[in-house]
């Protein structure tokens, strides 16, 4: 086994690097929708997004080790991902696997270039971990479908163009025989956006009422009753994605910096705390290799993903606790006055930890992903 890189990988590397310095947002305090358009255009020009898909679709054709040091080096720099991240990580991919050859080339190009933002609407009031109970119905009127239902937890509804919408459009057979995915434009007529404002202050995500919505029948991805797969694989992807574009060593850098800052570097409860975070940032890096190298030598474990979510997400809070806790009082305040701004009483750890409290929930909470470990991967029995 040989953990290092060649010459090339290196001055793959060293050109990266440059390039983020130039060309990363230098906006103080957390870029705005704009900023991150922007961002995401210098880089689908540069060729960094969509750096696996073909380059018949745009995408920049990168090797998957070259993919890694690029996110390697985005971690390092503390780059922001860029605003269509939904699209470029999860949906795009789909496109990619479950549409027709029409559908790649009207849908991937703008997706990339930022053109197109795309929302995920799955969750529902009574269907999140239990998609199988999706009750939006789409029904087939001649060349439409009518859409009629209520999504909830829509990330970034209100910067997006488009929705990746999970429907039912039969009511035949199991359950998950009747759910179909359609590409539906968020600004067709019947479609409302009410944005759920979070604890952090922001409003990223949003309820979304469907009503009488009407799109025409070429807007479904797969086949009829295909939603589940075409979803399962989109979720996979969510997943690495979350649990990939969490930083620990950037964290742990930060958190060694607040025992510093705070005078608790030598207090032998807090050096406990920050060593053990610094062995499981360790260890998390080396599952990271595996993949790695699952990837390289095209060894596909779509459930690892769950594992690493399950994993990473757990750790992020395990920072964000013990750096809040390390800032006493100080590590509670949070100012938040706008969008991609923190305020000036902003504590460094406050937001994140506000924040991460999702991360375990978003994308399939732990309890699924454990499910699934005990189920596929485990071969335990289903409940
Ligand atoms: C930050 C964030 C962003 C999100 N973005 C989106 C988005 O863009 N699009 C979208 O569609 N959704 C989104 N969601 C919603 C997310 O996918 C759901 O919240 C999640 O799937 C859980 O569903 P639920 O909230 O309905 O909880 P429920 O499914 O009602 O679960 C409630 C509790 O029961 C547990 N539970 C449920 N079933 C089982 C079981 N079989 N075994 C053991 N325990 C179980 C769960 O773990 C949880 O603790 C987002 C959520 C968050 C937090």
């Amino acid at each position: 086994m040989e953990l290092t890189y060649t010459a090339d990988e290196e001055a793959f590397r060293l050109r990266i690097r440059d390039w983020i310095a130039k060309n990363q947002p230098q906006s103080e305090g957390r870029p705005g929708t704009e900023e991150l358009r922007r961002w995401q255009r210098r880089l689908q020009e540069a060729g960094l997004l969509g750096a696996a898909w073909p380059k018949e679709h745009g995408g920049g054709a990168l090797t998957a080790m070259e993919q890694a040091i690029l996110n390697e080096e985005f971690a390092r720099a503390d780059a922001p991902p860029p605003l269509g991240f939904m699209g470029i990580s999860w949906v795009g991919p789909a496109i990619l696997r479950f549409g027709t050859e029409e559908q790649k080339r009207r849908f991937v190009p703008p997706l990339l270039a930022g053109d197109d933002v795309w929302a995920t609407g799955y969750s529902e009031p009574n269907a999140g971990s239990d998609l199988y109970n999706t009750q939006t119905r789409a029904v087939r009127e001649g060349d439409e479908y009518v859409i009629n239902g209520q999504k909830v937890w829509t990330s970034l509804a209100h910067v997006s163009n488009w929705y990746f919408l999970l429907v039912r459009t039969s009511s035949e057979g199991h359950k998950v025989a009747g759910l179909s995915v359609l590409l539906v434009p968020l600004d067709t007529p019947g479609i409302e956006i009410r944005p759920t404002q979070m604890i952090t202050g922001g409003s990223e995500f949003s309820e979304v009422f469907l009503q009488n919505v009407r799109v025409p029948v070429d807007s479904i991805l797969g086949e009829e009753g295909q939603g589940y797969d075409v979803v399962s694989s989109a979720l996979i992807n969510e997943r690495s994605g979350i649990a990939s574009g969490i930083r620990f060593d950037r964290s742990l850098a930060e958190l060694i910096e607040t025992a510093r800052a705070t005078n608790s570097a030598s207090d032998p409860v807090w050096r406990q705390r920050v060593a053990d975070l610094a062995i499981r940032t360790k260890i998390m890096n080396a599952i990271g290799l595996r993949v790695l190298s699952d990837q390289l030598h095209d060894r596909f474990n779509p459930h690892t993903s769950a594992a690493m979510k399950c994993i990473a997400t757990s750790l992020t809070q395990a920072f964000s606790e013990t750096g809040v806790e390390m800032m006493g009082a100080y590590g509670v305040l949070y100012d938040a006055t706008g969008e991609g701004t923190e305020g000036e009483t902003t504590g460094p750890w406050s937001q994140r930890f506000l924040m991460d409290r999702a991360m375990t929930i978003a994308g399939g909470t732990s309890e699924i992903q454990r499910n699934i470990v005990a189920e596929r991967v485990l071969g335990l029995p289903r409940r």
